[in-house]
């Protein structure tokens, strides 16, 4: 005959028939004893400590024969397995079975009897035994796990010790406690034979405090003598301390987060806990409103209620199933307020009973409408550099084009002019005149904006250039309009050689040298003054004239296209020539300052990049479109 039964916390939750048959106890009675209970003297020591290894995984299982008290109050020899289970609830159990073991009971009796005091079962256990003599006051023997524990070296250092050497008299554990009188009140139970558990303070061989957790059984045999079994719990409680802080660290972090902490209960599908952020987040004055919020209800992306659960739904299993997910979604906070915000959802299955997700939620409504911002711009940014380099080619081709009929137009009509002279009147010679001008303005706009639209295609070829030589063919070309105007230029420094674009440097000196030479004030001799210096990265000049300067507000303008200060009439030009001074500065890695004071002339300051990075063709025409 074999009985079942299942200890829950040690007690008897189940048992069947046999079982109760086997131990004389009523099968009712059976039901919620303690197993202990069925049991007596070492065995009932010897069983805490079993069921307590059982309890915390440190056994599997364990088999052996026991001396149990039936329902009759008789000793019978039983042989019990108990087996540790987790039951469909996750929860800890003891399987246990039984059956009578009658084959052997002589054997067993002397076994228990003569030894009793040396179980070696007993002994062999992790947890520190000894045993006391009550009246007389000293350990009569100790396991090797008692040796360890007090930090002794061998038993025999520690039997005879009375409890004064191993029990101290006070303990920061027990604040005012004197332990050496408490621990009296021990010896009077064990001297009623009563068995029982206690927490309580030894002193080890070093002097340190070690907590234990213990249960003291009377030996029965002798009057006044106890099995102490022990646990050191030093190390539990720390750890519990620490756990106790570390819940204070988390509780400080969850309220002071800057994001909203929310826990989402996933059996009942209900927020269980949040902060304060969320609260504020989502609009709810308390947990209770918030709770009123069903999660899924939120506004994600979708209006349509049930794509928006099945989202939701999907997301929780993506968390659930990589244990951590991240997400953008929109939220209608309580106060109808439309927020955009980031979560990071974690799944905790640290209690498998309560599965939760913990979301860190964070309100990225100014953060994504700068993104929006930001995003619309760069497209338009887009749109407009294309269509500027639309532009740019419709400039090169309408100016290229243009070119051939401009000519022929002007000189058509100059032809005309002569052919027609003395048979025209003089208002038909003015028209005729006017026809020609007007052509040869446009023909100089065509000229420079096919010059900026070639600056602009084209990519610099860098070499070694001598500027010298670029200074004295610019003198000729230049030759009449300085002797008109008596102009006088100055070389201060200038560096022979450069490595640069041979044709776009001389345009850029053409261009200030022009300018310099058309804006000169009335009266004033004209002089220009090239000065160079270099450091290690660039070349540095500047272009110095005594003319009619740039009004401070108008010096930043004068590098766009077609921005001029005065109209043809005063002085004629089409307001590119600054442009492509920029756009080729900049295709030399370089930059161009003004400074000026209306009146007072004007100093252009450019600089070369002296290495030989090429630089971004496109980046520098995108830079120059404004
Ligand atoms: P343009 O000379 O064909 O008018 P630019 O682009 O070369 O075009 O110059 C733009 C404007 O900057 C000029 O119309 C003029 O008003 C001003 N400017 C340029 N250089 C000088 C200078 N050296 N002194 C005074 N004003 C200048």
């Amino acid at each position: 005959m074999k009985g079942i039964f299942q200890l829950k916390e040690n007690k008897i939750v189940f048992a069947n028939q046999n079982c109760a048959d086997l131990l004389k106890i009523d099968l009712k009675q059976l039901i919620g004893l303690p197993f202990l209970d069925i049991s007596e003297g070492v065995q009932q020591l010897f069983f805490t400590n079993i069921l307590n290894h059982l309890n915390i995984g440190e056994l599997e299982e364990y088999q052996s024969e026991f001396q149990l008290k039936n329902g009759h109050n008789e000793l019978g020899y039983y042989t019990i397995k108990f087996d540790r289970i987790i039951n469909e609830n996750n929860e800890n159990r003891i399987l246990g079975t039984i059956k009578a073991n009658l084959s052997n009971p002589k054997e067993i009796e002397n076994y228990i009897k003569i030894d009793r005091r040396y179980n070696s079962l007993l002994f062999n256990t992790l947890d520190g035994v000894y045993i006391y003599d009550y009246i007389n006051e000293y350990i009569v023997d100790a396991n090797s796990a008692a040796v360890r524990i007090l930090k002794y070296d061998k038993k025999e250092e520690l039997v005879g010790l009375p409890r004064s050497k191993f029990v101290p008299e006070s303990s920061p554990f027990f604040p005012g406690i004197n332990l050496l009188k408490y621990t009296d009140t021990h010896g009077d139970k064990v001297k009623r034979g009563e068995s029982f558990s206690t927490h309580g303070i030894f002193k080890s061989k070093d002097g340190s405090q070690v907590l234990v957790k213990a249960r003291v059984v009377p030996t029965f045999h002798k009057y006044g003598e106890g099995f102490v079994m022990f646990q050191d719990v030093t190390d539990v409680v720390q750890a519990q301390k620490a756990l106790k802080s570390s819940g204070k660290k988390y509780r400080y972090v969850f309220e002071n987060s800057h994001e909203a902490i929310v826990y989402l209960d996933l059996k009942s599908q209900k927020i269980t806990i949040c902060n304060d952020n969320a609260l504020s987040l989502f609009g709810a004055s308390n947990l209770e409103e918030f709770q009123k919020i069903s999660f899924n209800g939120f506004y994600l992306e979708r209006e349509d209620e049930k794509a928006k659960d099945e989202e939701f739904a999907a997301l929780i299993q993506k968390t659930i199933a990589e244990e951590r997910a991240e997400v953008d979604f929109w939220i209608k906070s309580k106060l109808g307020e439309i927020k955009r915000v980031k979560a990071v959802l974690v799944s905790d299955t640290s209690d498998k009973r309560k599965p939760r997700i913990v979301a860190f939620i964070r309100d990225i409504t100014s953060l994504h409408e700068a993104q929006l911002a930001l995003e619309n711009k760069n497209t338009e940014l887009e749109k407009y550099i294309a269509s500027n380099l639309e532009l740019e080619n419709f400039a090169y081709f309408a100016s290229h084009d243009l070119q051939t009929p401009l000519r022929s137009i002007i000189s058509f009509t100059q032809l005309l002019q002569h052919s027609l002279k003395g048979k025209i009147s003089v208002d038909q010679q003015d028209y005729m005149d006017f026809i020609i001008s007007s052509g040869k303005n446009m023909k100089t706009l065509v000229d420079d904006l096919l010059t900026y639209s070639r600056v602009n295609t084209t990519e610099i070829e860098r070499e070694e250039i001598d500027l010298n030589k670029i200074f004295v063919s610019l003198c000729a070309d230049l030759r009449s309009l300085m002797e008109e105007r008596n102009v006088k230029i100055d070389f201060i420094n200038v560096p022979g050689k450069v490595y640069a674009d041979d044709v776009k440097i001389k345009q850029v000196f053409q261009n200030l040298f022009t300018n310099a030479i058309k804006f000169t004030k009335a009266g004033v001799e004209p002089n220009i003054q090239i000065n160079a210096r270099e450091t290690e990265e660039f070349w540095y000049f500047t272009v110095k004239d005594n003319g009619i300067g740039i009004a401070p507000e108008f010096q930043d303008k004068i590098f766009g296209m077609f921005k001029r200060l005065h109209t043809s009439e005063v002085y004629e030009g089409t307001g590119i020539g600054l442009a492509i001074v920029k756009k080729i500065i900049e295709q030399h890695n370089g930059e161009i300052t003004l400074e000026s004071k209306l009146g007072f002339g004007s100093t252009f300051s450019f600089t070369i990049a002296k290495e030989l990075k090429k630089p971004n063709s496109n980046e520098g025409t995108r830079l120059n479109i404004n």
